[in-house]
């Protein structure tokens, strides 16, 4: 049965929450299955939600010394400063599903989707809700909307097939990279350089000849039409308020997870550096394929093939905080076409409210992988001065009136899903045990963002109740 077929009997969606007389729900259990979830990120912290909220036991344990993973907000000076994810889809439906499960609704409000585009000296905007506005746009030629509204067409046609919980019903779609199909339907060139240049550069850190088909009619589906949430108090606050309700231990860097008679083993080093394990009746592994790997050393040897030839990149976030607000009202200003680095900025002062300080802006520039590449190694001084001389000719602001400079990196940042790929996940999904104590979870389980990594959460969660 691959894991995404509904058994019979099985619950659509995770078991109600187990009430208890006299307890709030999410007082720590007492009863039920023991869990133990390995990693805090949106796809650990999701699984464990679940696994809570269905009346398991579940302790989650995260080797950083913060819960979130790469869904984290570091407050500084003011500003409110959201390092990896960022940018959240009105499409996200497996998140919103959460974010509403777990009562945190009020904290989600819709957030500026308006984008810019420069082409040659002007700008155009759009509004990623409003597919009329990208009818009217005169950033792309009459010529090129009309192809492009045959992309649209074909991806319609797939629509079906494109699914977050599980990229590989697409497998058959994934045959060649976005820029051989936008050469085959005869998109004319200014759409690859104004549009799908910076945007696979900007959110995949690859290029349209790295990039799967599929991961376009993503894009397309997620901008066009679709408008964006965000919270006012950084995207943190959902996982930290999925954290306040579990038991969850910080520092607890997991070195292990064996299968043991019906249950899982789970070792690991506390913030003493004491080993001490765990037996649990299940476990979830939620974290990016590379640790997976390390710690499941018995998974089968497909599955262990398969982690194995995911290929991650590495990431730099750079944040500009400044004591003027620039004149731009968009939350993106796409700069493709005027360096050959930068491909574009977030203004996060117009992302949402509370990222800056009152009178003053943040900005994030966006790179193309090889900035990343090249400058991995680099201080933080220097990488600062080069963010500040890439925008200073289109942000005059950041030379005279730069208050606030953060570097991040991550790695891994993200995974390149190049043709093909899709079929050997598909072979990945199949090959996993729904019954196994060992439930796996993370970034590789679709196209990388917090609403495919919160689904595999849910499907791992779903996977433990269904067979306990
Ligand atoms: C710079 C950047 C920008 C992004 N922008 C967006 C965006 O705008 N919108 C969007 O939707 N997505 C965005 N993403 C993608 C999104 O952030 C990730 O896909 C998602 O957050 C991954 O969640 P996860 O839980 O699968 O993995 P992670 O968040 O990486 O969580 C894994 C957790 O496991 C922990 N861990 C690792 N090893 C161990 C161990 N041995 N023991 C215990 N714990 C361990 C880690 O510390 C981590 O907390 C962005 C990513 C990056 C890097």
């Amino acid at each position: 049965m691959s894991v995404n077929e509904q058994a019979p009997g099985m619950p659509s969606s995770p078991a109600a929450p187990a009430k208890r007389a006299g307890l709030p729900d999410w007082a720590p259990r007492t009863a039920g299955p023991r869990v133990v979830v390995v990693g805090a990120g949106i796809a650990g912290l999701t699984a464990a939600f679940r696994l809570h909220e269905a009346g398991c036991q579940v302790t989650v344990l995260e080797r950083d010394t913060v819960a979130g993973g790469r869904m984290r907000t570091t407050i500084i000076d003011g500003y409110r400063i959201d390092t990896a994810a960022s940018i959240l889809s009105t499409c996200y439906t497996d998140l919103r599903r959460l974010i509403k499960d777990a009562g945190l609704t009020s904290l989600v409000s819709p957030a500026c989707d308006l984008f810019a585009f420069t082409r040659g000296d002007q700008v155009h905007r759009v509004r990623t809700s409003k597919i009329t506005d990208f009818a009217r746009t005169r950033l792309l030629s009459p010529r090129a909307k009309l192809r492009l509204a045959g992309v649209a067409l074909d991806m319609l046609r797939h629509r079906g097939k494109l699914d977050w919980t599980d990229p590989s019903q697409a497998a058959d779609l994934d045959t060649q990279n976005m820029r051989a199909y936008l050469n085959r339907r005869r998109i004319p060139p200014e759409v690859l350089d104004l549009l799908v240049e910076p945007l696979s550069a900007g959110f995949c850190l690859a290029s349209p000849d790295e990039l799967s088909v599929v991961n376009l009619f993503f894009f397309l589906y997620m901008l066009g039409g679709n408008g964006l949430i965000n919270t006012t108090t950084g995207i943190q606050t959902l996982c930290d308020k999925l954290t306040a309700r579990l038991d969850i231990r910080l520092s607890a860097d997991v070195t292990r997870v064996a299968t043991s008679g019906q249950g899982a083993t789970i070792t690991w080093n506390g913030p003493d550096g004491r080993e001490q394990a765990e037996q649990a009746d299940a476990a979830v592994i939620a974290t990016p394929a590379p640790v997976t790997l390390k710690l499941h050393t018995a998974l089968p040897p497909y599955q262990r093939h398969y982690l194995r030839s995911l290929v991650y990149r590495r990431g730099i976030s750079v944040f500009l905080g400044l004591n003027k607000v620039p004149a731009e009202p968009a939350m993106f200003l796409s700069t493709a076409s005027r360096h050959p680095g930068l491909v574009g900025v977030v203004l996060e002062h117009n992302k949402a409210p509370g990222r800056a300080p009152a009178g003053h802006a943040l900005l994030a520039p966006y790179w193309r992988h090889r900035w990343h590449d090249e400058h991995h190694g680099a201080d933080d001084t220097t990488i600062a001065a080069h963010a500040v001389e890439a925008l200073a000719p289109l942000f005059p602001e950041v030379t005279d009136h730069l208050d606030l400079t953060h570097i991040q990196r991550w790695d891994p940042h993200s995974i390149v899903w190049t043709p093909g790929s899709l079929k050997a996940h598909r072979g990945f999904r199949a090959s996993l045990d729904p019954a196994s104590p060992i439930q796996l979870a993370g970034d590789y389980f679709s196209f990388e963002c917090t609403n495919s990594s919160a689904a595999s959460g849910a499907r791992a969660a779903q996977n433990i109740l269904h067979c306990r």
